[in-house]
């Protein structure tokens, strides 16, 4: 819960009330996670409106917002209209960034104060994790490399990228994830070569790389991985291949810490790819910051051009891309400190051949 945090949003800001209204602004606010809500934070009250369905299981859980139910048939804007009444604001920030424009034009003409954008305030908040919220997303990743540790026995000639999966979405929540961070990418042998391909019929034959990308929920929070793997026996094209994106990898994480710009992190990668002639190859940024969201701040590309801040999570994801042939892809999240960054991912990538 970030009652303190978001309050001090408020100081100085070219908005006297806060209204958090989509889905993951409000389990960031109040830890609580509901497909309908608003929360409303101004220096006098903060207040989380649900209904019916989530009430009783909102007061449990959320203490530092008042939970309120609004009652059916009544609106959203009506009930935070009194409150606006009550607290004497003027002006009202909304989540431009998150809502859609009819959703964010529809408050704006309702509510009885000024709407102003909140711009990527949330987002900045957001991208510095608590001890909390590191824990969680270790957590997801501590299951992910549980189903990474047990889909290994199925990797075998003969078995569909579909089948792969769908048991590593099963493994998943078998071990306790939440929800999945995302339908999970399993490609094999030309279909490597597909970055986000979609799992096929196809069986994984001996001489493929399969590529699994990956992740879980826990506590509302993402985890992300990939891991590619070889059936049987590889090229020497392919070692080199996949030992040019480990040392690209590698290269990324060397030069990650706070204060360093994304850009820079994927430079040091992108150099160790292009050096040995696959430039081309690596057509997508290193890496991305993880949290709520799976894609979300810092980004870790060409176009992250301000400096990492310490506490953000980031993924570092290279890889090289050779259509019709195979690809690989290698997958870590690090957490940035001021020295470095601290690996979250466990599980072993030399080149595994099963
Ligand atoms: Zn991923
Ligand atoms: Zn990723």
């Amino acid at each position: 819960m970030r009652k303190q945090e978001l309050a001090a949003m408020l100081q100085g800001a070219p908005y006297d009330a806060l209204m958090l209204t989509s889905e993951v602004a409000r389990r960031y606010a109040t830890g609580f996670h509901s497909s309908a809500g608003a929360v409303y934070l101004s220096a006098k009250q903060a207040v989380f409106y649900t209904d019916f369905r989530y009430a009783e299981a909102a007061r449990c859980a959320v203490t530092d917002f008042e939970v309120r139910e609004l009652g059916s048939g009544a609106s959203y804007a009506a009930a935070v209209n009194e409150l606006i009444a009550q607290d004497g604001v003027k002006t009202v920030a909304l989540e431009d960034k998150a809502l859609t424009y009819a959703a964010y034009t529809a408050w704006a003409d309702s509510l009885s104060a000024t709407a102003v954008r909140l711009g990527d305030g949330l987002e900045k908040l957001r991208v510095c994790k608590s001890d909390e919220e590191v824990g969680q997303i270790v957590a997801a990743q501590r299951i992910a490399e549980q189903a990474f540790d047990e889909i290994r026995n199925a990797i075998k000639p003969g078995v569909s990228e579909k089948e792969i999966a769908a048991r590593l979405t099963y493994l998943m929540l078998h071990y306790g994830a939440e929800n999945l961070s995302f339908d999970p990418i399993v490609v094999s042998g030309a279909n490597s070569s597909k970055p986000h391909g979609v799992p096929t019929d196809k069986p994984i034959e001996a001489g493929d790389f399969v590529t699994m990308d990956f992740g879980c929920i826990v506590g509302g929070y993402c985890s992300d991985m990939t891991r590619t793997v070889a059936v049987g026996h590889v090229t020497d094209e392919m070692q080199t291949v996949y030992d040019t994106v480990l040392h690209a990898q590698l290269a990324g994480i060397a030069c990650c810490k706070a204060g360093v710009t994304g850009r820079a992190v994927d430079a040091a990668a992108r150099r160790v790819i292009e050096q040995a002639g696959y430039g081309e190859a690596f057509g997508h940024g290193f890496g991305h910051g993880v949290g709520l969201e799976i894609h979300e701040a810092p980004a870790v590309s060409s176009r992250g051009q301000s400096p990492l801040p310490a506490g953000s999570i980031v993924t570092a994801e290279p890889g090289i891309y050779l259509p019709g042939r195979f690809g690989v892809r290698i997958e870590d999240m690090l957490y940035v400190i001021e020295d470095g960054c601290i690996n979250l991912t466990e599980a072993p990538k030399q080149l595994m051949i099963l």
